[in-house]
């Protein structure tokens, strides 16, 4: 598959085109950011660690079902992915009180909740993605409601089949962040599972010590971001036991394959 021109350059991921007009590339920077691009930095090997970690969930997503972009990952960097058309929505989906949540309202950080709660952004880093009402959603056409119930349905399958495969390998799903995308499959849209699912997307505690194995690591200064994904992707059964990716392993990694390429 040829890589073509820049598409997209987001924060954390360039879409690139392909021969094939249906088909895109999606690159896995190192760069991350927090509090609305007001922290930057880059964090070795982290972009390696995403790529494999999303194309876990997203083909274990795929078997149960749940339609998504990922069409196979390319390299340490790189995946094949359908090109979609973004709903400008960010779909949050809650288990426990955590982050902007704790704030908003004053909920203790760690309140387990009933039942799962589904929040809406609009995708808009200039606005700062701010929280939505369902109905922002119809008064200003950015998905019809027959698009929403159906999103909704596929959340709560897809948050049931998350927090079962974290559970069973010792990792509680506090909340997450999902985006979905139009595509036409035989002259028919349908709505598809889109962009990545990785601990830069999630909330990830460790079931016994309440460790954090997720992005916080870096928006509260915690260190060790990349230990604790890797601890993930072990867990998840993508990187051996033995193996032990440092930032320097994984940056040799991918300029090996680079060169092979
Ligand atoms: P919160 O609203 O508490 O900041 O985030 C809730 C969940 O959604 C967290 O797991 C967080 O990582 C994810 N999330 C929300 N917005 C974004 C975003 O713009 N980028 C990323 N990477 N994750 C987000």
């Amino acid at each position: 598959m040829k890589k073509g021109k820049k598409l997209y350059e987001g924060k954390a991921k360039i879409i690139y085109t392909t021969q094939d007009k249906d088909l895109v590339i999606q690159y896995f920077k190192d760069d991350a950011t927090a509090f609305n691009n007001q922290k930057k930095s880059t964090i070795e090997g982290k972009g390696v660690l995403n790529n494999r970690i999303s194309e876990h969930i997203l083909s274990n997503l795929s078997q149960i079902g749940i339609k998504n972009h990922l069409v196979k990952r390319l390299n340490m960097r790189e995946q094949v992915i359908k090109l979609v058309e973004i709903i400008p929505i960010e779909f949050i989906v809650r288990n426990v009180a955590s982050g902007s949540l704790t704030k908003r309202l004053g909920i203790e950080d760690g309140t387990v909740l009933k039942e799962p709660l589904i929040e809406y952004c609009l995708k808009d880093d200039k606005l700062g993605d701010p929280l939505i009402a369902e109905d922002h959603i119809y008064a200003f056409e950015w998905a019809t409601k027959k698009e929403i119930d159906k999103v909704k349905k596929m959340i709560l399958r897809i948050n049931d089949f998350m927090i079962g495969m974290f559970r069973g390998v010792g990792i509680n799903l506090i909340d997450f962040k999902l985006e979905f995308g139009r595509v036409k499959t035989n002259g028919k849209n349908e709505i598809i599972l889109a962009d990545e699912i990785s601990p830069d997307t999630c909330r990830l505690w460790d079931s016994k010590t309440d460790k954090k194995l997720d992005k916080d690591r870096f928006r509260k200064d915690l260190g060790g971001l990349i230990p604790a994904y890797t601890e993930v992707a072990k867990r998840l059964g993508i990187l051996h036991e033995q193996s032990n990716i440092s930032a320097v392993n994984v940056t040799k990694l991918s300029s090996v394959k680079k060169k092979n390429r």
